[in-house]
């Protein structure tokens, strides 16, 4: 008797009940062993007032069983509410977002045949932190963040699965050359980790560029890696010219849990007609029995899946006259792949998954070590909400302020030099940075900060924020603008 795998399933929102019912039954009749919590999540969860869009029952059973098929979740509107997906990204540590894009020709209709890429993308970080502040009256300021650790996990499970599923090739897309520092990090690392992985083909584009070419040659793509807000959209545009958004299925994988989901929504203006494509969920489902250790399902349903679409079993989404031979809704499209169980398609290539569960990925275990830099504070970048608009005039008041440790250096505005001698024709909001630098050999520390500020409030002035402007190892640890 085979073991019997716990997971947790939310039917979520919009068309979700029907799609989850029909992958529920797919996956019942190819003889998954799975035993099924079945958690409420989504809009009837946010009326109860649970701010996440899962209730505390719900968490506890994503705790117990670390195995999450999620139904698609309308994005409550309300304010104060949060959106689960992105709740349990971050909660359950899922920091890696797979999803595979695959091209089904000429059954699904397609510019690209040959399309087969997965974007891995970073999860958890980057301006998906959400750290956003109102500054002043004209500007409100998010922050990018990170990390070297961040970057690591996901670069290298880019690697890994790329190893694992015999794939030759893994290209960063990133913007370093605007964001030196923290795309730049994340480069670093991807160069780094890249070197370990020899059999492996490395590349890195421009994320614009990259997505340029992906949207018109995406068959010169394998695996790609990138971070969390560049990911989004590309993984979207990747799905679309597969053909159809509603095929795609995408896995987030942490170190103690894993949720699985369509990548499309809850698609409020056809839910309950029965209608719906229950693809995407289905190979999110395919996905999960993958993790779970029962690839032999998986490859059942999956190949019984590509033969449903190669004999023309389509839902309305991707019907296409000449080459669909039935119109089917959700239920009619499960049962034809419920029949084809055990079947292998003819001219789409047949999928086969490993049958031993993958060992928990412990990203954190295989971090490379981390050194401690010697810091040391060398300045400080003040920012001011002051509603004038002459940098000389601003300066006029910020230099009586300035202490013999900390002197004022520039001021910029929307990062653009307004003084000394600043670049023509900058339009100036009221948000300013007055950056103040230690002289060459005077050691500066917190109170040198205190004591500027305190001076700063006396005159006056409205700080809003600072930001410590420290070298490591002797090397800038800041933008020079
Ligand atoms: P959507 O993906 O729900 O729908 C976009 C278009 O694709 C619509 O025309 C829809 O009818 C069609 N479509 C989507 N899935 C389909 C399927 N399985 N079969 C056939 N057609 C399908 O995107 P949206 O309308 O922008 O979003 C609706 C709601 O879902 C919003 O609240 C959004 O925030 C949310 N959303 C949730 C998730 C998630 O839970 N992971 C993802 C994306 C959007």
């Amino acid at each position: 008797m085979r073991e019997t795998t716990p997971i947790t399933v939310a039917r979520g929102d919009g068309i979700g009940p029907e799609i989850t019912d029909a992958v529920l039954h797919v996956m019942e009749a190819a003889g998954a062993r799975l035993k099924v919590e079945e958690v409420p999540a989504g809009e009837q969860v946010y009326r109860r007032g649970h701010l996440g869009g899962l209730d505390a029952a719900g968490w506890g059973s994503i705790r117990r069983t670390r195995v999450f098929l999620k139904g698609p979740i309308t994005t409550p509107q309300g304010y104060g509410n949060k959106s689960l997906n992105v709740t349990a990204r971050t909660t359950l540590g899922l920091f890696a977002n797979v999803r595979p894009c695959v091209s089904h020709h000429p059954y699904v209709r397609t510019r690209h045949p040959r399309m087969d890429v997965v974007i891995i993308r970073e999860n958890e970080e980057d301006l998906y932190a959400g750290i956003e502040h109102r500054q002043t009256d004209d500007v409100i300021q998010s922050v990018k963040l990170i990390s070297r650790p961040g970057s690591e996990r996901i670069v290298r499970y880019a690697f890994d699965y790329a190893r694992a599923n015999h794939r030759r090739k893994v290209t960063a897309f990133v913007k370093d050359n605007v964001m030196k520092m923290t795309d730049g990090l994340f480069l670093k690392i991807f160069n780094e980790i890249a070197a370990e992985y020899p059999e492996i083909k490395a590349d890195h584009l421009i994320v614009d560029i990259g997505a340029a070419r992906l949207a018109d040659q995406p068959e010169r793509f394998d695996v790609i890696v990138t971070l969390n807000l560049y990911g989004d959209i590309v993984s979207d545009i990747a799905a679309q010219i597969t053909g159809s958004v509603g095929l795609a299925g995408s896995a987030n994988i942490g170190d103690a849990c894993a949720m699985f989901e369509a990548i499309h929504g809850s698609a409020p203006m056809i839910a309950g007609q029965g209608i719906a494509n229950p693809s995407g969920l289905l190979m999110a489902a395919v996905m999960m029995l993958v993790h779970i250790g029962q690839g032999d399902v998986a490859a059942r349903i999956h190949n019984a899946w590509l033969k449903t679409i190669e004999d023309g079993v389509h839902t309305v989404d991707i019907f296409n006259r000449g080459v669909s031979r039935q119109r089917v809704g959700t239920h009619a499209f499960a049962d034809a792949v419920v029949e084809r169980l055990g079947q292998m398609p003819v001219t789409l290539p047949t999928v086969g998954y490993a049958v031993t569960a993958r060992p928990a990925y412990e990203s954190g275990v295989r971090l490379s070590p981390r050194r401690k830099a010697v810091k040391e504070l060398v300045g400080v970048d003040v920012f001011l909400h002051w509603p004038g608009g002459n940098p000389d005039e601003l300066a006029g008041l910020v230099l009586p302020v300035a202490t013999p440790a900390l002197r004022l250096s520039s001021i910029s505005n929307r990062s653009q030099k307004v003084w000394p001698e600043g670049n023509i024709g900058v339009f100036c909001t009221d948000h300013w940075r007055c950056r103040f630098l230690a002289p060459e050999g005077v050691a500066v520390g917190h109170p040198d900060i205190v004591e500027l500020l305190s001076g700063l409030a006396r005159a006056g002035l409205d700080f809003t924020q600072t930001e410590n402007l420290c070298n490591f190892d002797g090397k800038s640890g800041f933008s020079a603008t």
